[in-house]
């Protein structure tokens, strides 16, 4: 195992901006709560990437400018296609089971389809492959014949690991993606080394595949894809290419211009925060 990144927010961060087409990795929980409202994200808008959001816990209601209303739950993937522009907000919903626990990512979009219409993707049950040491959830993406129904727009594979306690699973990977593994609950260890919590391991190209085993049981969340070829800038809610792009984003949001309206969301809109600070592009 390469890279281990300690970090929160596992993508981007300085040493490694993207994994394939994912540029964004941001955990929520694990979380327990007796009363109000552990996420309450009021709408935001978004340009040139899909939000995907997997829950091993809880729940999140998704509303969105296109008018889309769905509930994620375990097992279930939603998927956010922003394209030239969309708003969405995201809700702990008022029936629910008092814990909250799951990823969001964000998947750049390529050149060919980032301008293009939004649209929205729920999936209650994606594929599963399972066997005696453990179950491989299938949230984007394929593995053989399992293959995600949820919409993307460039190779791309996104699985939730299941390891059963004292089993080992084995994965087996595109020799010329790169890939990146992080443990969501428990202990693991892959190639005999222990994968350290909070951080992003990254696995360059050229693997055929990867073996994970635990004591006691874990949660593994492993995604990866062909090195993105395009250069990308990433802004507040906004991969775009350039500046420019950028700037003309943030003010057709503040102008209540292009996102539309979030019109199942009571309450404020999250304003765009200042371009002061402008970052450079990666990659
Ligand atoms: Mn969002």
């Amino acid at each position: 195992m390469l890279g281990a990144i300690p970090v929160a927010r596992a993508l981007p961060v300085r040493e490694r901006r993207m994994v394939g087409p994912w540029c964004f990795l941001d955990r929520f929980g694990p979380l327990s709560f007796s009363e109000g409202k552990p996420m309450d994200v009021a709408p935001h808008p978004h340009i040139g990437l899909q939000t995907v959001t997997w829950l091993l816990d809880g729940e999140i209601r998704h509303d969105d400018s296109l008018g889309c209303a769905t509930v994620t739950r375990p097992g279930g993937v939603s998927v956010m296609t922003a394209g030239g522009g969309v708003a969405h907000t995201e809700q702990t919903p008022p029936d629910h089971g008092r814990m909250l626990d799951g990823v969001q990512l964000w998947v750049a979009l390529p050149e060919a389809v980032r301008n293009g219409p939004a649209s929205f993707s729920a999936t209650l049950s994606v594929p599963v492959l399972e066997n005696r040491a453990g179950i491989i959830r299938i949230f984007a993406g394929g593995m053989g014949s399992a293959v995600s129904p949820a919409p993307h727009y460039s190779p791309i594979l996104g699985i939730d690991i299941e390891i059963h306690p004292g089993s080992s699973v084995e994965v087996s990977l595109e020799r010329e993606w790169e890939h990146s593994v992080s443990v969501l609950r428990g202990s693991a260890r892959s190639g005999g080394e222990l994968l350290a919590p909070g951080c992003l391991h990254y696995l360059e190209p050229g693997r055929e595949g990867a073996d994970f085993s635990s004591p006691d049981g874990a949660r593994l969340l492993l995604i990866g894809g062909p090195p993105f070829p395009e250069s990308i800038l990433m802004w507040w809610n906004f991969v775009a290419r350039t500046p420019e792009e950028i700037a003309t984003a943030r003010e057709d949001w503040q102008q209540h211009r292009r996102f539309g309206d979030v019109k199942a969301y009571r309450g404020a809109r999250l304003e765009a925060p200042p371009l002061s600070l402008f970052p450079r592009p990666v990659r």
